[in-house]
């Protein structure tokens, strides 16, 4: 065993210490360590400060992830954080810890005729990794943002202070809320423990159609209409099958809700675009991992994807205009060339574009990041939290550009 991975093992276990090449700094091995418990997560990070060993955290591993660092490291994995603390279904809210899946969680209170406003298509995906990449999903349209619904967590700090933000009161705000800082942070600040989420009810009905278009163009004008009038309207996505011999277009409308405010929104949206074909609800969540996923201002939807379509020869594009986020599941990979990769960076220019390939074994080395290069001043004071936070500097050291 590496000195790491001894040291992690004499605390919390060695059955909780296992060893893989598949971290994100890559072509090294490190140990991963898999914590079963709060106390035990608290103290390997404790040990990490201690011993200057780097830790990468990962949830569900949705996310293609690279770093560069030299030195002692280790992956900490959350999985085994996963019970539930406290449901108040009464009160719409729900406690657990950060390593409980999405799913997992959705299935115990679909039994309540409650949900999570969160979502995401990764089965993997947890509660922890959701909050703290702060990522949007098709719940946004209807619920909002990831961190609005966030209204506490605990964190354990790169230097083992554990902290406690917000509570479990969905009317609990006095003074600055500090939760919200950890939402998109990932873990550069702290290792959230465990978190409490508003609850929503279960819509008492939906309907989600597919109205044909004539080409991309007309689908992303009728998704404009439809997503500024109908507010009912929990995703609108444009969706285009792509292939050598042709395009077919159309917009996936997704409506959800009290029953009469539904058939109020089925009808406006009918006489906007005509009688559509409807779908299954899990037609919203079809697909597997996507072969190329652009996050962009939600304006600049129809524009990234123009941008993918000409790289892209075959394949579906779900273009979700309320989020910005634009997927490309092909039935095989393209080939992503450099003069591919370089063309389509140039199309995003000036968009503020992040690419990712999550299907791709060289994900982590085709991610691009065409953000505007953030400025130095707000680097300098990220960089002084993050001294706050985590001293030795052990969370994450060469994943963010400023850490
Ligand atoms: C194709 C694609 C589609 C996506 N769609 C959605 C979507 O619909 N909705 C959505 O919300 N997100 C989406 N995401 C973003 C991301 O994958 C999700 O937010 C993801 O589900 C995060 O959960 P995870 O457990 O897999 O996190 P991981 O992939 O394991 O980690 C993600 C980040 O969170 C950090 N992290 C994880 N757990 C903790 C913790 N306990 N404390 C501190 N930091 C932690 C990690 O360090 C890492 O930086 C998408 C990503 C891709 C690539």
């Amino acid at each position: 065993m590496s000195a790491p991975a001894t040291l992690f093992a004499s605390a919390i276990g060695a059955a909780a210490v296992t060893h893989t090449d598949s971290g994100p700094l890559q072509g090294r091995h490190m140990p991963v360590v898999t914590p079963g418990n709060v106390a035990e997560c608290v103290e390997v990070v404790r040990i990490a400060a201690r011993e200057r060993i780097a830790l990468y955290v990962r949830g569900g591993g949705s996310e293609p992830r690279t770093a560069k660092h030299e030195g002692p490291a280790a992956l900490l994995c959350t999985t085994r954080l996963d019970q539930v603390i406290d449901h108040a279904r009464d009160d719409l809210t729900f406690t657990a810890e950060a390593g409980l899946g999405l799913t997992a969680a959705q299935a115990l209170l679909r039994t309540h005729g409650q949900r999570l406003p969160l979502s995401s298509r990764h089965a993997a995906s947890t509660l922890g990794g959701i909050l703290t990449r702060d990522a949007e999903g098709w719940t946004r349209k209807s619920c909002g943002m990831v961190r609005d619904q966030i209204l506490g967590c605990t964190v354990v700090l790169g230097d083992g202070r554990v902290i406690t933000e917000g509570s479990r009161l969905v009317k609990n705000v006095s003074g600055y809320n500090l939760t919200r800082l950890f939402g998109g942070a990932r873990a550069a600040f702290g290792v959230v423990l465990s978190l409490t989420v508003r609850l929503k009810a279960q819509p008492q009905a939906r309907r989600v159609s597919w109205h044909g278009a004539a080409n991309p163009a007309a689908a992303f004008a009728l998704a404009a209409q439809m997503h500024a009038s109908i507010a009912d309207a929990e995703v609108v996505r444009v969706r285009i099958e792509h292939s050598t011999t042709g395009q077919k277009c159309a917009v996936v409308l997704s409506l959800a809700g009290a029953k009469a405010r539904v058939d109020e929104a089925c009808a406006q949206a009918d006489k906007l675009a005509g009688a559509p074909m409807l779908l299954p609800a899990a037609a919203l969540q079809e697909g597997g991992t996507p072969q190329c996923v652009i996050e962009v201002r939600p304006a600049d939807t129809s524009a990234a994807t123009q941008a993918l379509l000409a790289q892209a020869h075959c394949g579906s594009i779900d273009a979700d205009i309320a989020t910005g986020t634009v997927e490309l599941l092909a039935p095989s990979a393209p080939t992503w060339t450099t003069a591919a990769l370089q063309t389509l960076d140039s199309s995003l220019r000036g968009l503020e574009a992040l690419v990712t390939f999550p299907a791709n074994p060289d994900a982590a080395n085709l991610q691009r990041n065409c953000c505007a290069t953030p400025n130095p001043q707000v680097h300098s004071l990220l960089r002084g939290m993050a001294q706050r936070f985590d001293p030795s500097g052990v969370l994450e050291p060469g994943m963010h550009s400023w850490k």
